[in-house]
């Protein structure tokens, strides 16, 4: 029988109502077997993500050597989520363990990690189902990646017992045995090894939003729905900003080929987004799928006559980037030019004029030139490769917002054009491609 693995965010955990509504999701379909939680999220706007709680509690314990005015918080919005709920279990005991532990361990990972933990606890109790802990199951290695084979064989032998099972998102544990978080919002990743270790027909991730916009619907009324995107295009559009999904949820999953399906808890008729490997991907008639972008990147702009015969050049030049410690997002090049772009969040002037004088002394180019405040716009789809002239389209809409365009870097999968604008003129430009593809 075919297992959906159903990851539910932090919204979708907020109160006892939603929860209920989770539970009446979950009830509906009985395939949704297996369960991956985060913490409870923001119930209103202004209130705080019991993540941000259990944060407050680490600063509060390395502060005052306890952490219980900040821990009474966290205890609180769960006991309330108990009360509602009517679970008759006794739920003070796992509080006061967890608080024991927190306190004990003085671990911020730990301490963050036991959001997901606590709430995996009181679905599997409010849902009659087996508790799974990733504490056994997902396992990293020493530098802070994810031992994935042991990570799924751990889950799908821990599954294979019953078949089903709430297991907690975000954290698992080190090969000394030290609780790890992914980064934020890494739920996400863990519902995806979870799929790929059960080998389900479908990765469900039930958020707060119907799916994949076109664009940011901040910068856009209404933008038009994305039903259908493929792995590619996820990895595009996430990695440059459209934050459904933690960008990195896809590798597990995308190797097994196993489909994913953006879903609103909220509103569970919604068809949402369903992500698909790239060979089955099937075109929607549409030129571009969506556009996403960030701000805030710092350009390295080199020049040096005969640039393209210099062996070695891209290598002496990464090489002083290297020995910082910062990596280059794009490289876009000329024959006698290259820039690179960096993140303006990985830099201080300190850096920069470190890779500057790195660069300088490596490669002496003829001029080096640093822009800041600069805004990348990705344009993704991969309808792209197949109609002509859609570059063309795209810069005369730019052109005609009179908006500069300070680079491009096309790549060479014809998947994705990526702009560089002022950062001052990043709405307008998202809203003159948006236009130019999307409407009319
Ligand atoms: N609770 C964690 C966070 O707020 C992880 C997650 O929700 O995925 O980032």
């Amino acid at each position: 029988m075919s297992v959906k693995v159903c990851k539910f965010g932090g919204t979708s955990m907020a109160d006892a109502n939603i929860i209920r509504k989770v539970k009446d999701i979950i009830e509906s379909d009985e395939a949704r077997r297996i369960i991956v939680v985060s913490a409870p999220g923001k119930r209103f706007s202004g209130d705080k993500k019991i993540t941000d709680l259990l944060f407050e509690c680490h600063k509060e314990l390395v502060r005052e050597g306890t952490c219980k005015k900040s821990f009474s918080a966290v205890r609180a919005r769960f006991l309330d989520i108990v009360k509602q709920l009517e679970l008759t279990f006794d739920f003070d005991a796992v509080l006061e363990d967890t608080f024991v532990r927190i306190e004990k361990e003085k671990s911020e990972q730990f301490t963050v990690s036991r959001g997901e933990y606590l709430c995996g606890k009181l679905i599997a109790e409010y849902f009659c189902l087996p508790f799974i802990d990733a504490e056994g199951t997902v396992f990293f290695n020493a530098d802070g990646t994810l031992d994935a084979e042991k990570s799924y064989k751990a889950v799908s032998s821990a599954v294979s017992k019953t078949g089903k099972g709430v297991i907690p998102g975000f954290y698992g544990v080190d090969e000394e045995g030290r609780i790890r978080t992914f980064s934020r919002g890494g739920s996400d990743i863990s519902g995806a090894i979870v799929a790929r270790a059960v080998n389900a027909s479908l990765y469900e991730n039930w958020t707060d939003v119907s799916g994949f916009l076109a664009c940011d619907p901040h910068l856009v009324d209404s933008p038009a729905p994305i039903e259908a995107l493929s792995y590619k295009e996820l990895r595009e559009l996430s990695y440059m900003g459209a934050n459904v999904l933690h960008s990195e949820s896809i590798f597990p999953v995308r190797k097994a080929n196993i489909p994913i399906q953006i879903k609103n808890t909220f509103r569970p008729d919604d068809v949402g987004t369903t992500i698909v490997p790239t060979s089955r991907y099937m075109p929607n008639g549409r030129t571009v799928t969506g556009i996403a972008g960030k701000k805030n990147f710092t350009v390295i702009y080199i020049e040096k006559s005969l640039m393209n015969s210099e062996i070695g050049f891209a290598r002496r030049v990464l090489s002083a980037v290297e020995a910082e410690n910062v990596s280059v997002e794009h490289i876009p090049t000329g024959i006698d030019t290259m820039s690179l772009l960096i993140e303006s969040s990985e830099l201080n002037e300190l850096k920069l004029s470190r890779i500057l004088e790195g660069i300088k002394c490596e490669v002496e180019p003829d001029i080096i030139r640093v822009m800041e405040n600069i805004a990348l716009i990705a344009t993704v789809g991969h309808g792209m490769s197949s109609s002509v002239g859609t570059s063309a389209r795209l810069f005369k809409a730019i052109a005609a917002a009179e908006i500069n365009i300070k680079l491009i870097d096309m790549g060479s999968s014809e998947l994705n054009i990526v702009v560089g604008v002022k950062n001052a003129d990043y709405e307008r430009c998202i809203k003159a491609i948006y236009g130019e593809f999307f409407v009319g």
